[in-house]
């Protein structure tokens, strides 16, 4: 209820109620290993390492509750506190720190919607529920309105020198836990991707020129194109006058695409490809290993540059499996195409790519996706590489 208290006793004693939860929260001693942080305004999370049965997870909420539940006294004044608790396990429910704390997110709103003191497990189907959705899809119009998105860039580097080549743009909403994973399908279900897509682009080549503008050379940058984007009549004659508004070299801007533009309309969208080849527009087929991943289609679609997914870099990289990503490039390499590979965590893992002959390597090992100033350092400091 912490809306109520700052509405009725002011935000002064909202702060001191937050720091007093803040030490609750902090005092817990049920775990060894635990740390409490707050994350936003009155919500906290607790990180809990180990493995816990079911039971002791009870136990451990029951617990919470009834910390929260007593009476609590701050500056003399009663408060009753409530709690809602969502619920993720790693590394079943979820894999990444952005993951986790969006499903437990998710758990809680959960949680909260059945009525104070209340907690859930996050479940697959809440994903798929009817009104998370709409809240997501909400929270996208109001992004798309106020123009709360920014782009996130992740450089992508020669796999035989380490040294930088381009950067993919990755979009987030401003203050928000949704990652693009979650709501770029909801985009995609409500149309709204149409309009993103385009500030995309426009936001991706403002960014090339003023790096054009700062004298950096090495200013390539590679955005992620929606099938429901290439479906769209519109996109040649979009990315057409953009670069001339934009005034950049089509050579500085890349397109990735994913095996689903194949799905529908192919011939279509096969036109449409071959229409932004031609403005000298090169394109990447992403995510390459996670769904039929036909190699008849590699020999058709007109792609530049094959990215492989990293689930199948995970799968097939280990010494017994190597000849399949090893036969992999060479067949692209065959067919004219260059290969990236996603998701290298690991120095082992980019060596042994090395060895694969693989042109590009894109993932944590190198650099995490970055904001646009810390993306200019890093231009910079590469330069300092020669
Ligand atoms: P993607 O195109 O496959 O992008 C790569 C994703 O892998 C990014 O996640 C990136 O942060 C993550 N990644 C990079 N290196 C590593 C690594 O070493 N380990 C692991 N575990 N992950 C790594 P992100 O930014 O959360 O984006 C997720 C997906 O959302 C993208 O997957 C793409 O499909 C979609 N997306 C992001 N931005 C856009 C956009 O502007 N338009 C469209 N249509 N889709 C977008
Ligand atoms: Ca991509
Ligand atoms: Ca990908």
């Amino acid at each position: 209820d912490f809306k109520n208290i700052n509405d009725t006793l002011g935000h002064y004693y909202g702060d001191k109620v937050l720091k007093y939860v803040s030490r609750l929260v902090s005092s817990i001693t049920f775990f060894e290993e635990y740390t409490p942080y707050r994350i936003g305004g009155d919500e906290f999370v607790l990180h809990i390492p180990g493995a816990f049965s079911e039971s002791q997870m009870k136990t451990f909420i029951a617990y919470l509750f009834e910390t929260f539940g007593k009476t609590h006294y701050i500056d003399n004044i009663k408060n009753t506190i409530t709690a809602s608790l969502g619920v993720v396990r790693y590394p079943e429910d979820a894999n990444s720190v952005d993951e986790i704390i969006m499903k437990a997110d998710l758990a809680m709103y959960n949680a909260k919607k059945q009525g104070k003191n209340r907690y859930c497990y996050f479940e697959q189907s809440m994903i798929e529920s009817f009104d998370w959705k709409i809240s997501i899809e909400k929270e996208l119009r109001e992004a798309v309105e106020n123009n709360l998105f920014y782009l996130m860039y992740q450089p992508i580097v020669d796999a035989m020198t380490g040294r930088f080549k381009y950067f993919e743009a990755l979009i987030r909403i401003k203050d928000s836990n949704i990652p693009p994973n979650i709501f770029i399908p909801v985009a995609e279900e409500t149309g709204l991707i149409l309009k993103i897509g385009r500030w995309v682009i426009e936001e991706a080549m403002a960014q090339i020129k003023v790096w054009e503008n700062m004298g950096l050379e090495n200013r390539k940058i590679s955005v992620n194109v929606s099938p429901m984007q290439v479906q769209e009549y519109e996109l040649i004659n979009f990315l057409r006058n953009e670069l001339i508004i934009n005034n950049i070299d089509p050579a500085d801007f890349e397109i990735e695409i994913t095996e689903s533009v194949l799905l529908e309309n192919r011939e279509h969208n096969i036109k449409v490809l071959e229409n932004i080849k031609e403005l000298g527009i090169k394109i990447a087929l992403d995510d390459f290993g996670t769904g039929y991943s036909s190699l008849s289609y590699l020999t058709y679609i007109p792609v530049d540059k094959i990215k492989l997914d990293k689930s199948l870099k995970d799968r097939f990289l280990s010494l017994d499996n190597s000849q399949v990503i090893k036969g992999l490039i060479s067949l692209c390499h065959g067919l004219d195409l260059k290969v990236v590979v996603e998701g290298v965590e690991t120095l082992d893992e980019s060596e042994n790519l090395k060895i694969q002959n693989v042109d590009y390597l894109q993932g944590y090992y190198f650099s995490k996706p970055m904001k646009k100033e810390d993306a200019t350092l890093y231009i910079e400091n590469d330069i300092k590489k020669d």
